[in-house]
């Protein structure tokens, strides 16, 4: 069996190890464009504030500790082309400068997202950015060492991240969103005004319904941002407005795309083009609530998808099961989680959502360093089916959302969530923790 992995990183890497897992004998092939394989693009912005003490610390596995796993790895080896009749790929070796043909019995194009960047962004001015790869990172650390003013655009989680981080290298921010608030894709408004609080009073300067018109320069280095609103001066600016996926190769096999974009697998991970398989970014999956396609390109799901694609490709059968919308970040002192649907997206999609807010502490409130937490649960009007739910507290309080995530996975309800038997001592929780007085109120 000789399996063919386009991409190295989350979704290429996971399917790698499974697949030789499951069939030690299976050729296992993977070619990555970049020099860089297996590493935790989720701890970037991180690196870049601070708190992590460098980008070596994001690699998970080496292309040696993979070989030594019997897995082929090739790092600047782009696949520039599929025939999937005669069941070969088209690689181009950057290093040497030729290209070679590779057949395959079984291939999964693990290619990722690229950030979008927009007409205006591509000026060639040094300073400006993008953060999606190791690269990026290092490119933004190198230009932020010495700068004074940093200008994001774009507040969705990267954005925030990366706000927070370059805050904490002392930087003057500016972020940037068009829209009427910042985290505007993951929460409902009024938990998007908390959020916004939380970066102004640690000195974020933040601009919402702001349109971006062009970049200003000198020298060949970006100077600021002009808007509609007049001209934001920065020496580095962060281009965060969205992620595309990277369907070209699946496209050029044949293979059809989703209604999102993105491409469209049944739950073994197989394209409807024969022996080829998709996983990860970008590929769509089914959200569990509300039984549509979804593309939601995230860690978790990326590496499950490629374990899915794995071991299916090596002769097994394994099935994604799907995803429920969780999503999870911090900026500074504060964590937003969301599972499900939020209210604002229920009313979009048609269903009959309603949803109670209750403001709380973490734990017992005559325990010492009791915080605020905030909880907005979602439910089905009439079958009492739960949505979804929304926390707002600090970052380790809101990781509770995973216990409605749980919930959602097998479909249950508001009164299955009260009745939930939850762990409760005075450090951790109030005796009803602030779940359970938010099914109660919404049941
Ligand atoms: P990628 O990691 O994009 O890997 C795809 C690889 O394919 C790339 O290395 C690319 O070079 C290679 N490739 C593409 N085309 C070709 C080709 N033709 N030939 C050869 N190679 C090719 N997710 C979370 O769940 N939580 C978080 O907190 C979180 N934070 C994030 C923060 C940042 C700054 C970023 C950038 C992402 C974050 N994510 C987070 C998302 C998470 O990192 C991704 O979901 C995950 O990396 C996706 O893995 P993937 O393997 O599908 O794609």
């Amino acid at each position: 069996m000789r399996i063919v992995i386009v991409g190295g990183v989350a979704a290429g890497m996971s399917a790698a190890s499974r697949a030789r897992r499951f069939d030690p004998d299976a050729q296992v092939t993977v070619f990555e464009r970049s020099a860089n394989i297996s590493y935790g693009a989720c701890g970037l912005p991180y690196v870049i504030g601070g708190d992590v003490p460098g980008f070596e610390h994001l690699i998970a596995r080496t292309p040696g500790q993979m070989r030594e796993q019997g897995v082929d790895v090739h790092l600047r080896h782009e696949v520039t082309g599929v025939d999937a009749a005669a069941r070969t790929v088209t690689v181009f070796d950057r290093d040497a400068g030729r290209t070679l043909t590779e057949p395959y019995d079984r291939l999964l194009i693990a290619t990722g997202v690229r950030a979008v960047r927009p007409e205006w962004a591509r000026t060639g001015l040094a300073g400006v950015h993008v953060l999606r790869d190791l690269p990026d990172g290092r490119a933004i650390e190198a230009s932020v060492a010495g700068a004074k003013r940093a200008c994001i655009i774009g507040g969705g989680y990267i954005g925030l991240e990366l706000a927070e981080a370059l805050r904490s290298r002392g930087l003057d921010v500016t972020l940037l969103e068009k829209g009427p608030e910042v985290a505007g894709r993951m929460l409902d408004p009024a938990h998007q005004q908390r959020v916004r609080a939380e970066l102004e009073r640690h000195g974020v300067e933040v601009r919402c319904g702001t349109t971006v018109e062009g970049l200003a320069g000198k020298d060949g280095h970006v100077t600021g941002v002009q808007t509609n609103g007049g001209l934001v001066p920065a020496e580095v600016v962060i281009v965060a407005v969205g992620v595309k996926p990277n369907v070209e190769l699946a496209q050029a096999a044949g293979v059809r795309l989703g209604r999102t974009g993105a491409i469209a697998v049944n739950a073994r991970q197989e394209t409807h083009v024969e022996g080829v398989y998709a996983a990860g970014d970008n590929t769509e999956s089914l959200h569990r609530v509300t039984e549509q396609p979804v593309h939601i390109p995230l860690g978790l799901t990326a590496n499950r998808m490629g374990r899915v694609a794995g071991v299916n490709m090596a002769g097994g059968d394994a099935r994604f099961p799907g995803v429920v919308g969780t999503g999870i970040f911090k900026v500074f002192g504060l964590g937003a989680a969301r599972t499900g649907v939020t209210q604002a997206e229920a009313d979009g999609l048609g269903m009959e959502g309603v949803s109670v807010d209750v403001d709380s502490t973490d734990h017992a409130g005559y325990y010492p360093d009791a915080a605020p937490i905030h909880v907005r649960l979602t439910g089905e009007r009439g079958s009492g089916r739960l949505l979804g739910a929304q926390l707002l507290g600090q970052p380790g309080s809101v990781k509770r959302v995973d216990v409605v995530a749980a919930l959602l996975h097998g479909q249950g309800s508001v009164q299955d969530l009260f009745e939930l038997d939850l762990a409760y001592a005075p450090p951790f929780s109030s005796v009803w923790d602030v779940l359970l007085v938010a099914a109660d109120r919404l049941g």
